[in-house]
């Protein structure tokens, strides 16, 4: 098994549905005035209208991976609307965000649904980046742990092991994320971090990350990462300017060096050099 600190630290972004393809640009150019730190593997999710105009504006060498906020499970086909892994990956896309809560609660996307996404992208050897979290009702009656315990198992039940060490899971209180979002304190957090740990177990493939996400901003950002088990953060509103963005990969900057220092890197990471976006 690799180590804790073997893993690079994910920093990223969903832009969820917000930005003009002329804003993702102003958002792409401002982040390649900066030099992404030893250590970080950044990702952004544009929206999929504008992620192939991101990968095209990227150079091609950047360590930005980027990814879509959704995609189908089906290869093809009479599914108005949406789009396939496939394409998804053919516009750009590394990452595929599965079964965040928007998704969960206003498209009705059940565990089910998420597992059948989950199995779609791993088998065009793209990373799935799992969404799940608990509502305030259910945190407020004991039940977080035994909700999330079940979403993961859920996300992952029709992987092969193999394919779980490629997995990234973020756990986003429902009641911490968006603009009613309540900053959660790291006494909240952290069992339900060891506990998606466990769930997920000691397959150690190149994605496997825990992330927390929900009111992640430059003031809590090193705080979060130092909870046991936290392999990086996905944010939010705090990350939809590109200076909120190099804020944060700041903040985390000297986290990531540690790491970087310590140990040696899987593909996506040179080791102890900062890389141009
Ligand atoms: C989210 O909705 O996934 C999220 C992390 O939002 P925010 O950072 O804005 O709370």
């Amino acid at each position: 098994m690799t180590s804790p600190m073997s893993r690079p630290l994910w920093i990223g972004t969903s832009w969820k549905m917000n930005k003009t393809l002329a804003e993702a640009d102003t958002f792409i150019d401002e982040l390649l005035t900066y030099r992404i730190p030893a250590g970080i593997q950044p990702f952004v999710l544009p929206s999929h209208t504008a992620l192939a105009r991101v990968r095209n504006r990227l150079p091609t060498n950047s360590p930005v991976l980027l990814g879509a906020q959704n995609a189908h499970w089906a290869a093809e086909g009479s599914w108005t609307g949406e789009i396939s892994m496939r394409m998804a990956k053919d516009a750009g896309a590394t990452l595929i965000e599965i079964g965040h809560s928007d998704r969960r609660e206003h498209f009705g996307e059940t565990d089910r649904i998420v597992a059948l996404k989950v199995a779609a992208a791993s088998a065009h050897h793209l990373i799935p980046l799992i969404c799940v979290g608990e509502p305030l009702a259910v945190r407020d009656a004991g039940g977080a742990e035994d909700f999330v315990r079940v979403q993961v198992q859920a996300a992952l039940s029709e992987l092969a092991p193999a394919e779980i060490g490629r997995v990234i899971i973020a756990y986003e209180p429902v009641w911490a994320i968006g603009e009613r979002g309540i900053r959660p304190t790291m006494e909240q957090i952290a069992p339900v971090m060891a506990l998606i740990n466990d769930v997920v177990g000691p397959e150690a493939g190149s994605a496997r990350a825990v992330l927390y996400g929900g009111s992640v901003d430059p003031q809590n950002a090193a705080e979060l990462l130092s909870v046991p088990h936290t392999d990086g953060l996905f944010v939010g509103r705090a990350a939809w300017a590109a200076s909120g963005f190099i804020e944060l990969l700041k903040v985390c900057a000297p986290r990531a060096r540690a790491a970087a220092s310590s140990t040696s890197y899987s593909r996506t990471l040179p080791q102890n050099a900062d890389r141009q976006a």
